[in-house]
């Protein structure tokens, strides 16, 4: 044990114990999306114990990432420091000793990160990536904590800002709930050129707005807390995680939905193959 690091965990161990300490540093976590909300998860996930991160996202931090992206510093911006090394050094600052795999690319490229995790939390901003990690996290079977901020502008004008999570193991998932847009995925797999002109013609939803829309730092903490505190409950066998919590928090309030899932899902289905 390192000098200092007897008490590192005390504090939690009183809440849950030493098995789920043990739980938690025999985690091997997947983060998909290093941005608002995929930084809260791993410094979170650090914190907790976790000591097995692979983190994948091809983006860089912009002068824009600066309200939101924890561990992102101005010089970051001018060297166009990807968002999974911000992460990393975040990870590697709360715990040296922490394994952290980096794939700097689009999630089609990291197939292979999926190998050995045990548990995928997904912090993206669009349907088609939810769309893939469902099936991916399917057919390895790694039970999959979906993200997704909320916040914009509704049809009166007035500000809306919350967010919400799924927890999906193979009874239900994104799409049997009904959560993913089609329309949203068609227009993600156009090519660039096809897109500019659907985009012309039909305009873009907000919901297809999500890279450049309204993003807040603590709309977005509040969902990876409610995330990690469902996993952390979870994982330590306090109970078993909500299937879906919606946080709406301009009404100030966290709602659990009861939604099924259907058995005859394509996505669920391959859990039982
Ligand atoms: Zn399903």
């Amino acid at each position: 044990v390192a000098e200092g690091n007897e008490d590192r965990f005390s504090r939690q161990v009183a809440l849950f114990g030493p098995d789920g300490q043990r739980k938690l540093r025999e985690t091997r976590a997947l983060i998909v999306g290093l941005g608002g909300l995929g930084s809260h998860v791993a410094q979170q996930l650090t914190f907790l114990g976790v000591p097995d991160e692979t983190l994948i996202d091809h983006d860089i931090i912009t002068g824009s990432s600066r309200n939101r992206v924890i561990g992102a510093r101005p010089a970051d911006v001018a060297a166009k420091t990807p968002k999974v090394d911000v992460a990393k050094r975040l990870i590697l600052e709360i715990d040296p000793e922490a394994t952290v795999v980096t794939y700097t690319v689009k999630l089609e490229h990291a197939h292979d990160a999926f190998a050995d995790r045990t548990v995928v939390f997904g912090c993206v901003d669009n349907d088609l990536v939810r769309l893939q990690l469902t099936e991916l996290t399917a057919r390895h079977r790694i039970p999959y904590f979906d993200l997704a901020s909320d916040t914009g502008i509704d049809n009166q004008g007035a500000p809306t800002y919350g967010g919400r999570i799924v927890f999906g193991a193979g009874s239900r998932c994104l799409h049997c709930l009904g959560l993913l847009d089609p329309e949203d995925i068609r227009r993600a797999r156009l090519p660039e050129d096809a897109r500019r002109a659907h985009d012309e013609t039909y305009g873009i939803k907000q919901s297809a707005l999500a890279g450049t829309g309204p993003a807040v730092v603590s709309v977005n903490g509040a969902v990876a807390a409610l995330a990690v505190t469902e996993f952390m409950g979870w994982i330590t066998r306090i109970r078993e995680p909500a299937a879906q919590l919606v946080y709406y928090g301009e009404k100030r309030a966290v709602r659990r939905s009861t939604d099924e899932g259907d058995p005859d899902c394509p996505y669920c289905r391959l859990w039982r193959q």
